[in-house]
């Protein structure tokens, strides 16, 4: 999924010998980060800081339902994405959302069903996944309806990022923080799918990282990543990739995991903050630049079956 990720922005660009050399090139330096990746376990702070996650919640619970069993790709201080089994399986969702600007507002209404094929849950037992992580979780819509400011200002100080939802993916599903309920690194623990995602207790399907299936054709000038998602408070998240198309680590960012510079939007060219993806913890939003907006409590549409009773982020 990934290499065809790579291969497909470059085929639209390059002569037919620069797509093999930066294909590979490309793959060669994704495998390298992937099985080193430093753990971000302890990385937690109530101040802003570069590879932190500035977390509201503080206190955490070592036994809150997760993975239960830490697999071999962890090992010391990293682990290796690659070796990391993944929820098996392809199943299609009806997929809906809308992105709509108001004026200075943004409404986005999904159903946070994925547009793209996610692995069976609950975990089947048959699932080599299933050693490790038995998320009892099954997929279920939700009412996603967020008004955003579309075109945000930056707060005079930052602000704590909460569990739960806090951004969302263009790909119609929700992006929540780098840990899990027990404030341990969730894309090194926890199983997800091939895309990278996996339901709560509530069914919502959520991302903790830099999905996969998120489509990049880096399509902004200078070879920038696309927007890949909205912030709740308004920013944009992009993909991986900076002006000149490198990719990103997380000590290029700034202490939000995110930088100012000028970039495609809503059309027009904009120096605006945003916030990018990358491989490295905090992966996506290491706390709010601007003022997020209030979600509420995720309600379940009608005529869902009630969550079961566990935690779980
Ligand atoms: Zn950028
Ligand atoms: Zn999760």
């Amino acid at each position: 999924m990934i290499v065809k990720d790579q291969l497909g922005p470059s085929l639209s660009k390059q002569p037919a010998l620069a797509i093999l050399l930066g294909s590979l090139i490309a793959v060669a330096g994704l495998a390298a980060s992937a099985h080193g990746r430093p753990l971000g376990d302890g990385k937690i702070s109530t101040s802003p800081g570069v590879g932190y996650l500035m977390s509201c919640q503080t206190q955490f619970n070592a036994n809150a339902p997760g993975a239960f069993n830490t697999g071999p790709w962890i090992s010391g201080s990293t682990y290796d994405a690659d070796a990391k089994p993944t929820v098996d399986g392809s199943i299609g969702w009806p997929s809906e959302i809308m992105v709509t600007r108001q004026g200075d507002k943004r409404m986005v209404r999904a159903n946070n069903l994925p547009g793209h094929g996610t692995g069976v849950f609950p975990i089947a037992g048959s699932d080599d996944a299933y050693q490790y992580d038995r998320n009892p979780n099954s997929i279920q819509s939700q009412d996603i309806a967020l008004t955003l400011p579309a075109d945000p200002q930056s707060g005079t100080t930052a602000s704590c990022v909460p569990m739960g939802m806090i951004g969302f993916a263009l790909s119609g599903t929700a992006i929540y923080n780098a840990v899990d309920a027990r404030g341990k690194d969730a894309p090194a623990y926890e199983i997800q799918d091939g895309c990278g995602g996996h339901p709560q207790r509530q069914g919502q399907y959520h991302y903790h990282d830099r999905s996969p299936c998120l489509i990049d054709s880096q399509s902004q000038p200078n070879g920038h990543s696309d927007l890949v998602g909205y912030a709740l408070d308004g920013f944009g998240v992009f993909g991986i990739h900076g002006d000149g198309g490198q990719e990103l680590t997380t000590a290029d960012l700034d202490d939000c995991h995110g930088h100012n510079h000028a970039v495609d939007w809503d059309g027009e060219r904009k120096t605006i903050f945003h916030y990018h993806m990358t491989d490295e913890y905090p992966y996506t939003i290491g706390c709010y630049r601007g003022t997020p907006i209030e979600t509420g409590a995720l309600r379940n549409p009608p005529g869902q079956r009630r969550p079961p009773p566990r935690r779980r982020n």
